[in-house]
């Protein structure tokens, strides 16, 4: 059996990646699994422990990091994020594919940790758009709508980091491309 693909994917919050990778887990026709991160940022209203992150206090996520249990890790907006290593590896390993829904810094943490990852960038159409999605989720204050905007502006420097960019113009066209991405590395012959 292959080895599953490691999709890693990142882009601006608001970009609209979580929406993107729920329509292509949907309808893609491979194994796939979204790796659950650990998270010291407190859980948002409708977030389910476990589903959506597991979230741990900062001594707990530091024993962690002490323990080399994360794949890669980074600290966003204040707060710990990272991807626990053993599930990733045994799924990997099983040939199910794993996203990875990632900030940037992990992104660029695993490109220098392992040796296997697709990375995928996903963009918003506009600048302007990408705002009307943040205010749209509601769960932001001024100061924190202010922070991520501004980081989206420097988050995007980074997309020639990543093998492929997706503009998120509609989750339909998007989730396709994602399709059409996963299908071409599934056919590559050769890593150059
Ligand atoms: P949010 O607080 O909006 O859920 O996530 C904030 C940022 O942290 C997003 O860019 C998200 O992709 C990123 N993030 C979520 N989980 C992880 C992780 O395990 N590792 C890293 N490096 N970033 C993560």
């Amino acid at each position: 059996m292959s080895r599953g693909l490691l999709l890693v994917i990142s882009g601006p919050s608001g970009a609209g990646k979580g929406t993107v990778c729920d329509a292509y887990k949907k309808n893609c026709e491979n194994h796939i699994w979204n790796s659950v991160s650990m998270t010291t940022r407190a859980p948002r209203a409708g977030e389910v422990e476990g589903e959506s992150y597991y979230f741990v206090s900062r001594e707990e996520f530091k024993a962690m990091i002490e323990n080399d249990e994360f794949l890669e890790y980074a600290e966003v907006y204040g707060n710990y994020y990272g991807t626990p290593r053993a599930e990733v590896e045994k799924k990997l390993s099983e040939g199910t594919d794993v996203i990875l829904e990632i900030d940037i810094q992990g992104a660029l943490n695993v490109q220098e940790n392992t040796t296997e990852g697709i990375f995928i960038f996903i963009l918003p159409p506009s600048m302007n758009e990408l705002r009307n999605r943040i205010i749209g989720r509601g769960s932001e204050t001024p100061e924190s709508l202010l922070t991520r905007f501004k980081s989206a502006y420097n988050e995007i420097n980074y997309v020639n980091k990543y093998n492929y960019a997706i503009t998120n113009h509609t989750v339909e066209q998007a989730y396709q491309d994602l399709i059409c991405i996963v299908r071409a590395e599934k056919c590559r012959v050769t890593r150059v």
